[in-house]
């Protein structure tokens, strides 16, 4: 436990107690699994493309044990619910819509040919539900450990990752990108992972020292994201066949001035934004590696302005929210961070200036918007892993 933060700690105890008053017995296992930010590499994934995300300090806190009657109790705390079935023949449940998430790793570790034992589980999270920071994938993370450690299945980190996406896409029927699974599997300590979401590889790219990593979240929810990813992915696809390559990743944006002119408008700029993106992120690396962190910073920016004005995904709240923390000192750079229309920006901001960063663009944004942000001064975290 001694790596954990103090939240986790509290949330290992709660498990723990919750899991011996409900079924009078000390859990086997307790597992975490945490959030994660994606830095720069913003609708890349699904084209073939870079990310660099970085797992959080928020987390899902699972305690479980096996049971002999093939029979899964789940208890939710945060929801105080709690649900009973069998490990076989697994169903996309309406009533408790969200153990259909471990429901889902449950059918894909099947699928995959493992044999999964009848468990008792209890969880709870400190990742906001539908901001962005994937609570969602924490939570097939944590499960998937948990059934390895319970079950002894051996699967190493990208395989775990592939394994819960499909989960996410195939029995959640959400069309995800494997940069989430793949982040809150491999995450490190301290580092952001570049990850190529082509052939799956990762290099672990140590975080500016003397930086911190804040997130603040709009409270704007995201409405209309399902739609707008759909579009988007299939103005992508259209790009990529219009310049006849497999993915929007095969072209260099000086290949692009060549190209953009046979493309319409809109299409022009989704591809514009994918092609500089990648781009900005493999710039972002190489100013992470050599301390440029101006560099760095002025790439966050770029990047936000990109998916305003190409790309289409921001909207007010994330602009004002991203507007206001350009104004602040110690900001080296800040964007929008995740699919769009609502939920978190990212920020790299100095270390001394970060608590009145946090107390300035809170009042600033409340002001100008009337909703209450939430902010995190994060740090990189770990990966699921066991704690207990
Ligand atoms: P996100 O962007 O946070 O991943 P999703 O809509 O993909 O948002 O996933 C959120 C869903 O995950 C919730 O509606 C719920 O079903 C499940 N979930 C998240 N956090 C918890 C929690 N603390 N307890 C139970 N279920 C949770
Ligand atoms: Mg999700």
């Amino acid at each position: 436990m001694s790596s954990e933060n103090s939240a986790c700690a509290e949330m290992v105890e709660r498990t723990r107690r919750a899991y011996i008053q409900a079924y009078g017995k000390t859990p086997e296992l307790i597992v975490t699994a945490p959030g994660r930010v994606n830095l720069i590499g913003e609708h890349t994934d699904y084209n073939d493309g870079f990310v660099l995300p970085a797992a959080i300090d928020r987390q899902v806190v699972m305690a479980a044990g096996r049971r002999d009657d093939g029979q899964v109790g789940l208890r939710a705390l945060d929801f105080d619910d709690a649900v009973e079935f069998h490990v076989a023949n697994q169903r996309r449940s309406t009533v408790s819509k969200w153990s259909n998430y471990q429901r889902a790793v449950i059918w894909a570790l099947q699928e995959a040919g493992y044999e999964v034992p009848g468990f008792n589980a209890v969880f709870t999270s400190d990742v906001p539900i539908g901001s962005g920071l994937s609570s969602s994938a924490a939570i097939e993370l944590a499960t998937c450990q948990t059934l390895q450690k319970l079950a002894d299945i051996d699967l190493d980190g990208v395989t775990r990752a592939l394994l819960c996406q499909k989960a996410e896409n195939e029995f959640v029927g959400m069309r995800c990108g494997i940069m989430d699974q793949y982040i809150i599997s491999l995450g490190q300590a301290q580092h952001a992972l570049l990850i190529d979401c082509r052939d799956l590889s990762y290099q672990a790219v140590p975080l500016p020292q003397g930086v911190k990593v804040v997130i603040c979240d709009t409270k704007k929810r995201r409405g209309l994201v399902d739609s707008a990813y759909n579009t988007r992915r299939a103005e992508c696809e259209a790009g990529a066949a219009a310049m006849g390559v497999k993915a929007l990743r095969d072209i260099s944006p000086e290949q692009f001035t060549e190209y953009e002119l046979k493309l319409d408008t809109t299409v022009r700029k989704r591809c514009r934004h994918v092609i500089t993106e990648n781009q900005r992120v493999l710039d972002a690396v190489a100013a992470m590696r050599v301390g440029d962190l101006t560099t760095l910073g002025r790439l966050l920016n770029e990047s936000h302005a990109s998916l305003r004005d190409d790309y289409e995904v921001s909207c007010t709240e994330l602009d004002i929210m991203t507007e206001i923390a350009w104004r602040q000192p110690g900001v080296l750079g800040a964007r929008m961070t995740g699919a769009g229309f609502g939920g978190c920006t990212v920020n790299l901001v100095e270390d001394e200036h970060a608590e009145a960063f946090l107390s300035q663009v809170s009042s600033a944004y409340q002001l100008a918007t009337g909703l209450q942000p939430d902010i995190y001064i994060c740090t990189a975290v770990e990966g699921a892993h066991q704690v207990v």
